[in-house]
């Protein structure tokens, strides 16, 4: 018999990580995620949260969390299947489907889960799936779970998407899924949608975009899609509301037969507890803040332009960001990481992101956006970046 020690590479690992400087050391947030949060006890302003439209303390959303709890209680119970799904989530279902011009619409676990749940099931043995070489994360997990062959095409590189798509139909394959996100979380960038979409016309290729960070964000708060106004090209939207909508959980947006078939066959919605009456009744809210209050959207917008604008008069480079994800490119992991210690100390909180969530050489802080955010909050922030950039030697 073989003597075994069940849990000791658990320490072992957390040794390591330790040691390559690789291990996460997770803050605390003493208030709610807003632009002046306090972290540890210390306030500061807040630059890494995905609450773009700062609709996470709307009163109106806070008070619609609190209505649908108090009426329908604060767990659904079971997985939508088995017990019903709660009326709230069908009407916010109906409501998103309108707000973003599609036939129908699913409320899923997470934005997490709609990846791992519907990729395996839209392509299989026999297909094709062919990604961003930048995509986040989940897409990729959820391609790992199919039997289906995978290529990857250059970042945003339509033309290389193209020779890609060639390359599968002349294998005679049955089916051909081209996922994209829709904005880059690590550079800010947007997907070339437009062209990723008529490429994948010419070759009958199914189009889903992870479009996570766009929602709320792009297309007056609809998204990608909507920005470039291709309603009805686009065969799957995967969204979260976990960020321009301030709440919670994963969204499927498209034809009434992708959604019949994602919620009978995606194995995380049907495996998985429903979401509480309150995230839905917070997420009904927000949609209709979104709708009838633009100025946050406006405001985010106009947030994005002055902090760019200035990050870039500073000496920063800003990458290819277009949208309120603003990296502030530092290339040097150890000078990454000690500029965020530095801005920290003086009251901002940015995240700096390093290998290997991006190449070894290009280290950065995400700055990101926040329609809550004043000019004098962003000019504290920009002093801090400045101060941080001079003492590491990057500016
Ligand atoms: C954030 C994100 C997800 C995960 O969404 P959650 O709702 O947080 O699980 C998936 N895909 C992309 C592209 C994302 O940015």
């Amino acid at each position: 018999m073989v003597k075994r020690n069940p849990t000791a590479f658990l320490g072992e690992e957390v040794k390591s990580l330790k040691e390559k400087n690789l291990f996460w050391h997770v803050r605390v947030l003493d208030s709610a995620s807003k632009p002046r949060a306090i972290v540890e006890g210390k306030k500061v302003i807040l630059l890494n949260s995905n609450n773009y439209l700062n609709l996470a303390t709307h009163p109106k959303v806070v008070a619609a969390a609190v209505a649908a709890t108090q009426k329908w209680g604060a767990g659904a119970g079971a997985v939508p299947v088995i017990s019903g799904t709660n009326r709230l989530e069908r009407d916010f279902e109906e409501k998103l489907a309108k707000f973003k011009g599609v036939e129908s619409a699913l409320v899923c676990q997470t934005g997490f889960a709609v990846n791992a749940g519907l990729i395996p099931q839209l392509a299989g043995q026999g297909d094709v799936i062919i990604s961003d070489e930048l995509n986040h994360g989940s897409i990729i997990d959820g391609v790992r779970l199919t039997k289906a062959e995978r290529a990857v095409y250059k970042h945003a590189d339509a033309e290389d998407l193209r020779v890609k798509l060639k390359e599968a139909d002349g294998k005679g394959v049955r089916r051909i899924l081209v996922i994209t996100d829709g904005v880059f979380s690590m550079d800010g960038d947007i997907a070339p949608m437009p062209q990723i979409v008529e490429a994948c016309e010419e070759y009958g290729a199914m189009v889903f975009v992870d479009d996570c960070h766009g929602e709320g964000v792009l297309g007056k708060g609809r998204g990608i899609v909507s920005h470039f106004k291709l309603q009805g090209r686009v065969h799957v939207e995967g969204g979260s509301l976990g960020k321009g909508f301030g709440t919670f959980g994963g969204t499927i947006c498209g034809s009434r037969d992708l959604i019949e078939f994602a919620f009978n066959k995606s194995r995380t919605w049907l495996l998985s507890t429903a979401q509480p009456p309150s995230v839905m009744g917070a997420s009904i809210a927000a949609l209709d803040v979104i709708e009838t209050e633009p100025q946050h959207v406006e405001n985010l917008w106009k947030n994005t332009e002055y902090f760019k604008k200035r990050a870039n008069e500073i000496g920063f480079d800003t990458g290819m960001s277009q949208t309120p994800i603003i990296p502030l490119m530092i290339r040097d992991s150890g000078k990454a990481q000690e500029m965020a210690r530095i801005v920290f100390d003086r009251g901002v909180f940015a995240t700096p992101i390093v290998y290997p969530m991006v190449a070894q050489d290009k280290a950065r802080i995400r700055a990101q956006m926040n329609a809550g955010l004043t000019t004098e909050d962003l000019d504290e922030a920009l002093a801090a970046f400045e101060y941080a950039g001079r003492k590491v030697g990057v500016l």
